[in-house]
């Protein structure tokens, strides 16, 4: 895997305090937000958000994409934070230094780029290509920070681009600020359009030649792992003809091979290809009931010729979490969903069965290799057990109730045991949680994913039931917001 270092050093505990600006310049939208760390896990954020003008995203000169964004940030400037640009402004007119304003003037900001950048220092990247429809020849190769400051100078704003922010690490840190635990967050994972983790490694773990400077004093460095490429070489991931199909068709075949089991980009493609093979097989009867019963009349099963079903990357993962949502006798919600999404009018009960039936082994799949990802993590780090090259430490009363149950005596005593573990497990000492941060709407919004996470956990043997009892996992909203302002913050300390 990529495992990139990050020149991030640390965590923060919640008790950061200070107004940052953060800017995400993902595909659509270009996002500027204020945030103010109140220092006691809780913040105060205002946003604005504009779509990039299309003729930018194909513009002759990166000049021209990069003032219309620190434009944008003049805006909400003005808009927001009238009080400290006009302080700045005053300043500038009377001031004899060259800048002309005061340090405590100027905003530290975070910027979320989500293209491939090569980065070399905690605010210096360079991008290495563009995707999502950018394509501006002359940015590539150049320093994205530095394009974007000579924008910001230009227009003489209070700012300066401290950090370059990846939305996983983003994820990271906001779950870390925020999170009600004692010890920093592990990891910070993504699982929405695309996968990806960043954790917490020792520095002396980190092999990787690192040219840019960073705080040395942590003894830490938070690395972006890229485990959406997971598998490119190896191929040791089951595949099914539904995955060979989708990666056969995709635009790059034999790449993000994890990501493509996994993401909300690509669920609803796998789930498309295997009902479209089912529908070929002449033993199988899917959408073709000549009298199938339906919102309580009776009519024939009919496919609508621009069904997505017949187009590719047609059907949105969202889906997934109605069929699964869906436990009605009737299936109606599904079947309404199957009406709206599929283009499949007056599909039967059986039909819906069937759907749901498929939905869940895909979204499973992916549940339980998102666990399998989280758990080498916590393995690899070891979390789990910090004191192992030491003196051990008292056991836990859910690592007793664990040592118990593989005992396995009767069924009845691990029976009895698994109700003690599970009181136990609501009374896991603080200290020896190990907490994680998600974000993305396939865990946030496909019901149970967690559930499914979990029980890729516990069967590690590494991990077991008491581990995944220790191991927490919170929802981490905000990271490109919130999380940039955290890596402003970090990198502001050490210039
Ligand atoms: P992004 O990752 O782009 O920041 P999201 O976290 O919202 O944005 O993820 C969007 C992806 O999640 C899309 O691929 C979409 O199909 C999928 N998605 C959106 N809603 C759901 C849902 N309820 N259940 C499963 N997948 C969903």
């Amino acid at each position: 895997m990529s495992q990139i270092p990050t020149y991030v050093t640390g965590v923060p505990n919640g008790t950061e305090k200070g107004l940052y600006l953060a800017v995400d310049l993902g595909g659509t939208n270009f996002r500027v937000c204020s945030i103010q760390l109140n220092g006691d896990t809780t913040f105060n954020l205002i946003q604005s958000k504009v779509a990039i003008p299309k003729e930018l995203m194909v513009a002759k000169t990166a000049k021209e994409l990069f003032a219309f964004l620190a434009k944008q940030i003049e805006l909400f400037l003005k808009t927001h934070h009238e009080d400290r640009f006009a302080a700045h402004i005053r300043r500038r007119q009377t001031a004899s230094t060259p800048e002309g304003y005061r340090d405590e003037h100027i905003f530290r900001l975070g910027f979320t780029f989500s293209f491939p950048i090569h980065q070399i220092g905690i605010n210096r990247g360079t991008l290495m290509r563009w995707t999502k429809g950018f394509d501006i020849p002359d940015a590539v190769g150049q320093d994205v920070c530095a394009l974007l400051q000579k924008e910001i100078d230009a227009l003489h704003l209070p700012v300066r681009v401290a950090a370059l922010v990846n939305d996983t690490v983003g994820t990271l840190m906001a779950r870390s600020y925020t999170s009600p635990g004692k010890t920093g967050t592990l990891l910070g994972a993504i699982f929405g359009t695309g996968t990806n983790g960043a954790y917490v490694e020792k520095l002396s773990a980190v092999t990787k030649s690192m040219e840019g400077d960073f705080d040395k004093s942590t003894g830490e460095m938070v690395i972006n792992t890229e485990w959406g490429s997971f598998d490119n070489n190896l191929k040791v991931l089951p595949t099914t003809p539904y995955d060979a199909q989708l990666d056969r068709d995709s635009v790059n075949p034999g790449i993000q091979m994890f990501e493509k089991r996994i993401s909300g980009m690509f669920l609803g493609e796998i789930l498309r290809i295997a009902l479209t093979t089912m529908m070929k097989k002449p033993d199988v009867s899917l959408f073709a009931d000549a009298n199938s019963s339906h919102n309580d009349y009776r009519s024939t099963t009919t496919i609508d010729e621009t069904s997505c079903l017949f187009t590719q990357w047609a059907v949105d993962s969202s889906i997934l979490s109605i069929a699964e949502a869906d436990n009605s006798v009737g299936l109606r919600a599904l079947r309404q969903e199957i009406e709206k999404s599929l283009g499949v009018s007056a599909a039967s009960i059986e039909d819906a069965q069937a759907v749901k039936e498929i939905a869940h082994a895909v979204a499973k799949r992916a549940a339980r290799l998102s666990g399998a990802a989280i758990g080498a993590i916590v393995i690899h780090t070891g979390r789990l057990n910090p004191g192992a090259s030491g003196v051990p430490g008292p056991k836990s009363a859910a690592a007793i109730t664990e040592d118990i149950k593989n005992l396995k005596i009767s069924e009845a005593v691990s029976a009895t045991a698994n109700k003690l573990a599970d009181t136990a497990g609501l009374a896991v000492n603080e200290d020896e949680i190990v907490d994680i941060g998600v974000d993305g709407s396939l865990v946030e919004f496909y019901p149970g994913f967690e559930d499914y996470m979990r029980d890729a956990l516990r069967i590690l043997p590494e991990i077991g039931a008491a581990g995944e009892r220790r191991i927490r996992i919170g929802i981490a909203k905000d990271g490109s917001g919130v999380g940039a302002a955290l890596i402003a913050l970090v990198a502001a300390k050490m210039e």
